[in-house]
């Protein structure tokens, strides 16, 4: 079947009712993954995550304007509605939902906006105030349109993850939020829309922040289980590169977003996860880039993922990323 697409906010919410109206018990479940376009490698993972789980996949393409701050990159954020149209055909979506502005914000700016207290202000809310104020609340209305469904995130947006996970469980959205390995290109750049604005210099560069990633991982591997001296090995390395300015480097709970002072189960914010993150945020030229790692501490101790990486690919047809961390989406 060809991918439809609609941009009407009320053409999603009736195809999706219709579409779980449809065939036997239990009714058709639907697979969701919301994106701002300029598809890669790691949208198209989420896309085949979706496609395995559920009948019907919806891919949303969207570029938010309340989650971009006035001095950030909002009209250079990459656009190619043909490209991503021909991707999302390819990884079988039945239905793109590509609203524009006015569709999604009728009346301008929302006055109801969703804050998700303490996960926003850290890490790269620091840095980009009432980013994720936008996100939570461009999700909040894309859970609403969507309704009962299955939502696929990357954990390459790892406090984006945290963010929408809570949300959708305080608000009691009738969404499952699953997360989704970091997709990486073959020298470790985590793949980005906004690497399509690396000059060739700075997209070398931009392997540092890997580098680094790898570099603690390798500390941690190595038996090492104090946070701030794997924070400061990761910083050493990512500020070795001249045109990568480091914005941050933190060892956080993956879920709280707190600091994390030793790598031990149980002890970290007295919220019992089992997942410590370690995230980088950098500069590199005009482009603002993140990366992370997430260790996994129990009992058994301790297991790194630095997510998968992209197989070689030949002209025109995009490789299946090839595993190096988590074998599957982790539903939660
Ligand atoms: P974006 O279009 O950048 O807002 O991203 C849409 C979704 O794709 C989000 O859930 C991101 O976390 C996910 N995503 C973006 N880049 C990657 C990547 N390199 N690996 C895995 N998921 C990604």
């Amino acid at each position: 079947m060809d991918t439809v697409v609609v941009t009407r906010t009320s053409d999603l919410r009736d195809r999706l009712d219709a579409t779980r109206r449809q065939g036997a018990v239990p009714d058709r479940t639907v697979g969701f993954v919301p994106t701002m376009g300029a598809f890669h490698e790691g949208h198209r993972s989420l896309m085949r995550a979706a496609r395995a789980q559920h009948d019907f996949v919806v891919v949303s393409l969207f570029v938010n304007p309340l989650q971009f701050g006035p001095a950030e990159d909002l009209d250079r954020y990459p656009r190619d509605l043909d490209g991503d149209l021909a991707v999302a055909r390819l990884e079988g979506v039945d239905l793109v939902f590509a609203p524009p502005v006015e569709e999604m914000y009728p009346d301008g700016p929302p006055r109801t906006t969703v804050h998700v207290e303490g996960l926003g202000d850290g890490l790269c809310g620091a840095g980009r105030p009432g980013h994720f104020d936008g996100v939570a609340t461009v999700v909040a209305k894309l859970f609403a349109l969507a309704g009962p469904a299955t939502a696929y995130f990357g954990r390459k947006d790892a406090q984006q993850l945290a963010v929408v996970r809570r949300l959708a469980a305080d608000l009691c959205l009738p969404v499952e939020v699953v997360a989704c390995p970091l997709v990486r290109e073959e020298d470790g750049l985590a793949l980005s829309s906004r690497n399509r604005n690396l000059a060739p210099a700075e997209r070398t560069a931009a392997t540092v922040l890997f580098r680094a990633l790898r570099s603690g991982a390798e500390l941690v591997e190595g038996g090492e289980r104090d946070a701030c001296r794997l924070r400061r090995v990761v910083a050493n390395v990512a500020t070795t590169e001249e045109l990568v300015r480091l914005e941050y480097a933190e060892v956080v709970d993956a879920a709280s977003l707190e600091p994390v002072q030793v790598l031990e189960p149980g002890v970290r914010g007295g919220r019992g996860g089992n997942e410590v993150l370690v995230a980088v945020a950098a500069r590199v030229g005009g482009v603002r880039l993140i990366d992370n790692m997430t260790i996994r501490v129990d009992g058994a101790g301790v297991s790194v993922d630095l997510g998968v990486t992209v197989a070689p690919t030949t002209p025109g047809v995009r490789g299946v990323p090839e595993e190096t961390g988590e074998a599957v989406c982790a539903a939660g």
